[in-house]
């Protein structure tokens, strides 16, 4: 189910370029991911969403194009077969995609990709892109609270409720295939730990693929020379 990507390199403030990043946040349904991404999208202007198409129904709130590209069964075929995704995977008993088209404009401008997608997703983008991709899993606090915060969400009915708790177990067994897992307690607290590693993370050695011509121009200064 899985495409290909090539990240581009753009410019840091300090005129390093650096790769692309694509940041993916996954969690059980209802631990707080898409709360931790408004949070972030809101504070770094250098990274931006990726809109996901989905099969499933639009909840009460929901912006088509903005939330999901809403789209029927036969509409996805399509996109599958035309290969327009750059992963795509079964969630809930519904089919769900990354649209490559739209990740790989973000990177092209210069800013980071966001995803919201489950592990599936994220193994797959791995493979693509490896160490393009940084993959943060984030756990509830406890079981119980989970499920408050899927009823308190009082968006889903109480049948998708049971269901998503009942594959909770199942997504957090995949946390080990992730580079960081965090518990989200506090909101505040979660979003800038989620932020200080996408910091952290931009400004790893291998990224910095600017750094060598930045390195050779300090040397020509060497006495040496
Ligand atoms: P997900 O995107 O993982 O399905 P949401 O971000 O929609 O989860 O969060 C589920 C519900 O829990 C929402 O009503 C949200 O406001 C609430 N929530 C998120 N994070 C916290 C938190 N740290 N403490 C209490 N409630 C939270
Ligand atoms: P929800 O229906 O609650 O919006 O999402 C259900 C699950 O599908 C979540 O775990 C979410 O991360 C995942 N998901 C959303 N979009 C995609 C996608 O494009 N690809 C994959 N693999 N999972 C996705």
């Amino acid at each position: 189910m899985a495409a290909s990507i090539q990240t581009d390199t753009h410019a840091d403030p300090h005129g390093f370029k650096r790769r692309g990043l694509l940041f993916v946040l996954s969690s059980p349904s209802g631990a707080g991911k898409s709360t931790i991404a408004r949070k972030l999208l809101a504070s770094e202007a250098d990274l931006a969403m990726s809109v996901s198409a989905t099969t499933r129904p639009m909840r009460p709130g929901e912006v088509d194009g903005k939330d999901y590209h809403f789209v029927d069964l036969e509409g996805f075929r399509r996109m599958v077969a035309d290969q327009e995704f750059l992963e795509w995977a079964h969630v809930f008993g519904q089919r769900y995609g990354t649209p490559r088209a739209p990740v790989e404009a973000i990177l092209k401008s210069g800013r980071d990709v966001l995803f919201d997608i489950d592990w599936q997703g994220a193994q797959q983008l791995h493979q693509i892109a490896g160490g393009d991709v940084v993959r943060v899993f984030i756990l509830p606090p406890s079981m119980e609270e989970l499920e408050r915060r899927l009823r308190g969400r009082a968006t889903d009915s109480e049948e998708i409720i049971t269901g998503r708790m009942a594959r909770a177990a199942g997504e957090i067994a995949h946390w080990d295939g992730y580079d960081y897992v965090l518990c989200n307690d506090d909101a505040d607290a979660c979003y800038a730990k989620v932020r200080t590693i996408l910091h952290a993370e931009r400004m790893k050695r291998s990224r910095q693929t600017g750094l060598i011509g930045f390195i050779r121009k300090l040397n020509r200064h060497h006495p040496d020379d």
